[in-house]
């Protein structure tokens, strides 16, 4: 009857005087217990004031953006599983693990580099790069096809002098807009990574980037600003146009595409930290729906100490002329 002993004291203590000795040991097991409880707890607050924002967990903040969930800080024994290993995101997210990578991998359907660097494929990415020139021209009457389809259903002649070649060309044309989806991180980066020891941050602004919208297929225009802390290794500085070109040539939402490009270096160079911000423009935002030409969409993905350090992040804004 301790048990029933110890609910009393401890939910009616003022109405059982007597009982105070029986009170008072009950309590005192309740301390033992709290107190064992309480050196837990001590011993983290014992780190320091910042120990209760332990390794995987985050502050959130209105001035952090939201972030992709890699860059979530993984607690230690699986950042080194990942060193060795190096699992591919996309082979993480066929064969979902127990220990929650694949319970992970489903908050976002885009690997960043799969296994062969394609990034975010699907069925048809891999036969567009690997067909031959017989599959690639029925892809091309395939598409040529279509855009007569949609001549007629605009309702025009396709059979007119300036519209006959209008297919192919546009089927062309559409080709090279989506050219990224036959090219892959690693082959653009070719190894262009050099340990220069060098710590200090580097900007490349003002890419020009032209990508298609996937809601609508038209374009959108803009500038991208990539700036990174080296952790030692430097990537070969064109090589940050050139990956922003890859993603760029794709189907895109402005959103996704900031933090792909963010992404991809941060797994081929593994720097320090990584800020990509993208200022563009919408076709499909100004020449129809709310028709704004003037206004423009910035995103943002700041990985790493950018987005640790609201220093470093004021540097990069204030560098690229965002900050103002
Ligand atoms: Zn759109």
């Amino acid at each position: 009857m301790a048990h029933h002993g110890s609910r009393a004291g401890s939910e009616s203590p003022r109405m059982t005087p007597d009982g105070g000795k029986d009170d008072k040991r009950s309590r005192s097991k309740e301390n033992g217990k709290r107190r064992s409880r309480d050196r837990d707890s001590k011993d983290v607050s014992a780190a320091g004031p910042y120990a209760t924002h332990t390794i995987g967990e985050r502050r959130s903040s209105v001035s952090k953006p939201a972030r992709d969930f890699r860059d979530k800080p993984e607690p230690s024994p699986k950042r080194k599983k990942r060193k060795t290993a190096a699992t591919p995101a996309a082979v993480r997210e066929e064969a979902p693990t127990p220990d929650g990578a694949g319970e992970l991998s489903t908050r976002s359907p885009s690997p960043v580099i799969d296994f062969d660097g394609l990034s975010r494929p699907v069925v048809g990415t891999r036969a567009r790069l690997e067909e031959d020139e017989a599959q690639a021209q029925v892809r091309l009457d395939r598409m040529k096809g279509a855009v007569r389809t949609l001549l007629e259903c605009v309702g025009e002649d396709p059979d007119r002098e300036g519209l006959l070649a209008t297919p192919e060309r546009y089927a062309k044309a559409m080709l090279f807009f989506t050219k990224g989806y036959q090219e892959n991180v690693r082959d653009i980066v070719n190894g262009a990574i050099f340990q220069e020891g060098h710590n200090e941050m580097v900007i490349v602004k003002d890419i020009e980037v032209f990508s298609m919208c996937e809601h609508h297929l038209v374009p959108f225009t803009g500038k991208m600003h990539i700036g990174y802390i080296p952790h030692n290794a430097v990537i070969g500085i064109s090589k940050l146009p050139r990956i922003a070109e890859m993603f760029a040539r794709r189907l895109q939402i402005q959103e996704r595409l900031t933090r792909e490009v963010a992404n991809a270096i941060m797994e081929v160079l593994k720097p320090q930290g990584v800020a990509v911000v993208m200022e563009s423009s919408h076709l499909c935002m100004v020449m129809r729906g709310v028709q704004k030409s003037t206004s423009t969409t910035i995103t943002s993905c700041v990985l790493g100490c950018f987005e640790r350090k609201e220093k470093t992040r004021n540097e990069f804004l204030s560098l690229i002329g965002v900050n103002r």
